[in-house]
């Protein structure tokens, strides 16, 4: 008999790389999505595997919906990656994002507990947890600090999976990822706005791009790599939580060197603040420019991941670095935009 694993979230980019790499293990993949007046499974017809995953309307608002899918489908594991998951569109619609990224978790976990405990829970609980953080490279025991309406939400739901864990022992695992990025990434994130934008550039379809704040640092890592950390924290002997990440970090100024770099433009920056403009060294020509629409009301400078645990206990470690991805998101994009 093939392994059930029910994912939420399976529009999403983790849901279709997890849903690809659970398919090539022999699971039977139930994924959860939003009925919406025009479905939208790009991301999965994009990766050709649409037609072998069974799709389901699933919300993760409406608890009944959830407890009949979990009757119905009867996984071994159930992976929870829906979420209102923009950091920026959060401080537009907390509650909202309060409501699916945070009682979401609850409203499924009691399905859960409610149909059959033994089943395995995985909770995507994200760097953003650490926010204005306390300590470099941040780990499990880093104390939080979420500094966004969604780091908040997702904090309720990392704290509600180990409770779940501890009351009624459910094999219930979190996942904290730091950000990973990839050619199916969500077009307003800012990795995929610029290797989108520069790949336009290139082609002679934009003149420029405008960004917000250029010296925050991530630890950018490849969502392919990480969705397999998820799958092995759910075969592990016991229930924990895991920092996924690369211990690397860099800021969204280099992302745009390396990408521009790539295609043989050097970029020279002059003025400062919301003044500041990246020009092509070359032509002269102003290529990025400084908008603070995309400034956030509390900004996350900087972030690195200590993974050692995941390494040591699961034996999970990054394939694919911050350069390596970055050249792979653009010419994806170059690819897609000719
Ligand atoms: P995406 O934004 O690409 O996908 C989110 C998914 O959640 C989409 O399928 C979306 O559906 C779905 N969703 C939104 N609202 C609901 C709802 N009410 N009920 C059910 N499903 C809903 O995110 P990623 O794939 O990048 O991330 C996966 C998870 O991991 C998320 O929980 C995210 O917060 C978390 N995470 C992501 C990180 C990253 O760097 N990518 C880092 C750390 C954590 P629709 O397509 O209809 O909008
Ligand atoms: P996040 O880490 O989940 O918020 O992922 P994002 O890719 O949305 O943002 C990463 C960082 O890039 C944040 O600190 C943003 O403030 C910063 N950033 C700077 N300019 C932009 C922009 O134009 N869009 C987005 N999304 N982020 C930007």
């Amino acid at each position: 008999m093939k392994k059930i694993a029910f994912i939420t979230g399976i529009t999403g980019q983790d849901g279709a790389y997890l849903a690809e790499f659970l398919l090539n293990k022999e699971y039977a993949v139930v994924g959860g999505f939003r009925r919406l007046s025009t479905p939208n499974f790009s991301r999965l017809d994009e990766l050709g595997i649409t037609n072998r995953i069974r799709l389901v309307e699933t919300d993760l608002l409406d608890t009944s919906n959830l407890t009949r899918i979990i009757m119905e489908v009867r996984p071994q594991e159930v992976y929870n990656l829906g979420a209102q998951s923009f950091v920026a569109h959060s401080f537009k619609n907390p509650i909202l994002t309060g409501n699916v990224t945070g009682i979401g978790v609850t409203n499924l976990l009691e399905a859960i507990r409610i149909v059959d405990p033994g089943i395995r829970f995985y909770q995507a609980s994200t760097s953003e947890l650490f926010g204005q953080a306390r300590e470099f490279p941040q780990n499990e025991n880093t104390p939080f600090y979420p500094r966004s309406p969604y780091g908040v939400a997702k904090l309720y739901g990392h704290w509600i999976t180990i409770n779940y864990r501890e009351s009624y022992n459910i094999f219930a695992s979190t996942g904290i990822l730091f950000n990973h990025e990839s050619p199916l990434r969500g077009i307003e994130f800012v990795t995929r706005k610029i290797t989108d934008a520069v790949a336009r550039i290139q082609l002679g379809k934009l003149d420029h791009f405008e960004i917000g704040t250029l010296d925050v640092k991530r630890d950018w890592g490849y969502a392919k790599d990480f969705v397999e950390g998820m799958w092995l924290m759910m075969q592990h002997d016991v229930p924990d939580n895991f920092v996924l990440a690369t211990n690397e970090s860099h800021s969204v100024r280099e992302w745009i060197e390396v990408c521009f770099n790539y295609v043989g433009k050097r970029i020279v920056w002059e003025g400062i603040g919301i003044k500041e403009l990246g020009k092509d060294e070359e032509t002269g020509k102003v290529v990025v420019k400084i908008n603070p629409e995309f400034y956030r009301p509390a900004e996350v400078e900087s972030l690195i991941g200590d993974y050692s645990k995941a390494k040591r206990e699961l034996g999970w470690e990054p394939n694919v670095r911050y350069k390596e991805l970055a050249e792979l998101m653009l010419r994806a994009d170059l690819e897609k935009q000719k």
